[in-house]
């Protein structure tokens, strides 16, 4: 890995003239959801801002990226900061994290061109950028052509990461103007009931197994939510159960929905087709709750409990004091 450092004064970034370039926003080194995926669609080439870029960048292995500390710019400053820098680059790729889908729309209006939020595949050629865009909670692909330089969200979990090169590292300093965004009083941690899917870290899922009858569903998802906050958990369903509309297609997880990777996944009455568990990564620690001892969800869990999932989520709600 090599390291240059690029002096205020000097053109930090003239080898950024590249056609296409991944844009990500690193918070005290913690790369967000879709960092890797961004970086294969923009052909191996990564600019870092934020916090911790060094360590990022080091984490990433890209074969070429740019890092730059801007602890505590914010979106408005560093998109005037960058768009100078980034107006050769014809295709910038941010991955659509809560970061990614705050700073893209900015980056684009400084920069005078259109945004293409939402893609799941972005290429970019001498006329334009072709992009494949997800709509309808993923129902719809919709393939658009904009015969001219783009900014581009990708939805995490839309492709696969490259192997990493390991190449070289450039410092940059950028001069980020100041009073130009709305003050920021303070930065809060997300709320486990809300939070974006894909970045927790617990998750607790519901299945169809969960649900006794239609009427009752609405209420059973709501106790989940609340049992799952108090274990500092996030929610996620099955398609049966966003089919349904029971829960938002933002929470649910697979192949059509939301890619996770926590450390924690409790599944409760989930059957764990592929589908659903193509969305689930790598988590470090499985429970399944489920009557069907010999279900793929159960078979891949660390902890298999086979039993009612509902009579088990009143209980555990009970014992944790939250009320149903
Ligand atoms: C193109 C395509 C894309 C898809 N994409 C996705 C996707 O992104 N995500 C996704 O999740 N699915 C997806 N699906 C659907 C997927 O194939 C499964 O149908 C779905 O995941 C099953 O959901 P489920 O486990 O909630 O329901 P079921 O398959 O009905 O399983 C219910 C489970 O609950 C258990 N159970 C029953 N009663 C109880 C009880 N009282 N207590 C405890 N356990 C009980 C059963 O043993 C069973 O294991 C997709 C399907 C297709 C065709």
């Amino acid at each position: 890995m090599t390291v240059t450092t690029a002096h205020k004064g000097e053109h930090p970034v003239e080898a950024l003239q590249v056609s296409r370039l991944a844009l990500v926003i690193v918070r005290a080194g913690v790369l967000p959801a879709g960092a890797a995926e961004v970086v294969a669609e923009a052909g191996n080439r990564v600019l870092l801002v934020g916090s911790g870029t060094a360590e990022a960048a080091a984490e990433l292995g890209a074969a070429r990226a740019w890092h730059a500390e801007t602890a505590g710019a914010a979106p408005a400053g560093l998109a005037a900061a960058l768009a100078p820098l980034l107006q050769d680059v014809r295709m910038i790729v941010l991955p659509a994290s809560p970061d990614g889908r705050d700073f893209a729309p900015r980056l684009a209006a400084a920069l005078g061109r259109p945004l293409l939020a939402w893609a799941t595949e972005a290429k970019v050629d001498d006329e334009g950028v072709s992009a494949t865009l997800s709509r309808l909670d993923g129902r719809l692909d919709v393939d658009v052509r904009c015969d001219e330089a783009c900014v581009v969200t990708l939805v995490p979990g839309a492709r696969n990461p490259l192997p990493p090169s390991n190449g070289e590292v450039f410092e940059v300093v950028l001069d980020v103007p100041h009073g130009v965004d709305a003050e920021r009083l303070a930065v809060l941690e997300p709320h486990p009931e809300t939070m974006d899917l894909a970045e927790a870290e617990r998750v607790v899922g519901g299945g169809a197994g969960l649900v006794r009858s239609d009427e009752d569903a609405v209420g059973t998802f709501a106790l989940l939510r609340a049992v799952a906050a108090r274990l500092g958990a996030t929610t996620g369903a099955t398609r049966v159960i966003t089919d349904a509309g029971w829960m938002h297609h933002d929470r649910q997880i697979g192949t059509t929905g939301v890619s996770i990777s926590p450390d924690l996944y409790i599944a409760f009455g989930v059957a764990g087709a592929s589908q659903h568990t193509g969305g689930l990564g790598s988590p470090k620690h499985v429970v399944s709750v489920n009557t069907d001892p010999a279900c793929p969800m159960t078979a891949m869990a660390d902890l298999g409990l086979v039993t009612d999932a509902r009579a088990l989520l009143e209980e555990l709600a009970d014992r944790l004091g939250v009320q149903p």
